[in-house]
């Protein structure tokens, strides 16, 4: 295979080859789910407010659809580039497999900052991205959703011009292209908190097994955005508290906690953490030292690292965000006795309601929220069930090579079965 260099990707080959030396997965399996399916770019230019056209570049990852259609969110950064995709798209795979999600894995993005454009610079970006993307996203096909950077409004707006692109008669059957979309135009009651709603479900379950008091703990937050900030609010909720949040621009603690609703309020009107009149302002370097019970890494990948780990007081890592813990720095926390539960199981409450999500489309309903809540708790303590079975059955300590080894045994009996085509 090729040298896949040491970025994000090489990151997920690596945490995916340790899954599938623990199940034995065979090479001929294991090099089609090395790599994924098709790598789309797409460049498209956009009309600015300036009048000039500028060129955008995004992306879209189609790693595995042997489950399913492929599925996954749209990175709204900077920073956005092929390799970053290709690991996204691939832990969108192993999530979907872990929580028996008939989909697969997918992830796209555009390289740019969204807060550096104008709203309807923005909208023309949206629909262009999903105009240029054309027939390789279908409702039953490849099905985007929010991540990072972007939100429910642009899955409208990619929803409005797929519609608008297909034939009259089917217009009204395209709905569930996109998922994450605002309530009124067909979002799931739950999906904006869906994936705090998750961390909080796979906490409970992990506090269950371990004797470990979530009523009076305190969490680090990084990332205050959809994310992070239902974490919080839910946690606060249950009788947490946050006792530190960072952002893109900087970074607030208080030992005697944040409020999480106040904060959402503050962050909805300013932008950022920062500035927080209830809280001090600390250095963001400082975040990973402050004394807690649980680092909740909320925002993006390669935040704790073999420089940071031994700062971390915390018993536990919960990987909201998607790869936040280097490989190094998942070794230290390791031997320092600090657990971390793995992404593919703690984000996965944003896919699981995608799903519940492009459910309803399809059959024209509406679910209230206590089934969805409830829905959402089932398949995640059930996932969380069997990584506690399959830690015991293979002698493992590390839940995140737990949670690949289901996730690839599943996959590997649907190889086996279906064989590869002709
Ligand atoms: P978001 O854009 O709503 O929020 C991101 C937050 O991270 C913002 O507060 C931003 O200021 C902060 N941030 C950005 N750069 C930072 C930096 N360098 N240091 C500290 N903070 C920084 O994004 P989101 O949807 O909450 O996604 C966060 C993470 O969760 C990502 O890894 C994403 O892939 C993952 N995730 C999201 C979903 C979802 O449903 N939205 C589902 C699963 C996983």
């Amino acid at each position: 295979m090729a040298d896949e260099g040491n970025g994000l990707f090489a990151t997920a080959l690596a945490q995916f080859n340790r899954g599938a030396d623990l199940i034995e997965l065979p090479d001929s399996i294991r090099s089609i789910l090395s790599q994924p399916k098709n790598e789309i770019i797409v460049n498209f230019p956009v009309l600015m407010n300036t009048g000039e056209y500028q060129v955008f570049r995004g992306y879209r990852i189609q790693h595995s659809n042997i489950m399913g259609p492929y599925k996954g969110g749209v990175r709204f950064h900077q920073a956005v580039d092929l390799d970053e995709v290709k690991a996204l798209a691939s832990w969108m795979t192993w999530k979907s497999a872990l929580c028996e999600i008939p989909f697969g894995g997918a992830k796209g993005g555009i390289a740019f900052s969204p807060r550096d454009v104008e709203p309807e610079e923005l909208e023309r970006i949206v629909r262009r991205f999903t105009h240029a993307l054309g027939a390789n996203i279908g409702p039953d096909h490849d099905i985007p959703a929010p991540d990072l950077g972007s939100n429910p409004q642009a899955m409208v707006w990619m929803m409005d011009t797929y519609a608008n692109s297909t034939g009259a008669t089917e217009r009204q059957n395209v709905k569930r292209i996109v998922t994450g979309k605002t309530l009124e135009t067909g979002g799931s009651p739950g999906r904006d908190k869906a994936t705090g709603q998750g961390v909080m479900f796979c906490l409970q379950h992990w506090a269950d097994e371990t004797g470990f008091d979530l009523s009076s703990a305190r969490a680090v937050i990084q990332g205050w955005g959809n994310v992070g900030g239902a974490t919080g609010r839910i946690l606060q909720v249950h009788g947490a508290r946050v006792v530190a949040a960072s952002d893109h621009l900087g970074a607030i603690a208080d030992e005697d906690g944040i409020d999480a609703f106040d904060l959402t309020d503050w962050v909805g009107e300013h932008g950022t953490v920062s500035g927080f009149p209830n809280a001090d302002w600390i250095e963001p370097a400082d975040l990973w030292g402050v004394d807690a019970d649980m680092v909740i890494p909320a925002a993006l990948e390669n935040q704790i690292t073999a420089d940071n780990a031994g700062q971390i007081k915390a018993k536990v890592v919960v990987e909201a965000a998607n790869g936040p813990t280097t490989l190094e720095a998942e070794a230290i926390l390791a031997d320092r006795g600090i657990e971390v539960l793995p992404d593919i199981l703690v984000n996965a409450g944003g896919v699981i309601v995608s799903y519940f999500e492009w459910l309803q489309n399809r059959s024209a309903q509406t679910w209230n929220l206590n089934d969805v809540d409830h829905k959402l708790r089932d398949i995640l303590w059930k996932a969380s069930d069997s990584i506690c079975e399959i830690r015991e059955e293979l002698d493992i300590a590390s839940r995140r090579d737990a949670a690949y080894a289901i996730a690839l045994r599943r996959l590997k009996v649907v190889y086996e079965q279906r064989g590869i085509f002709p």
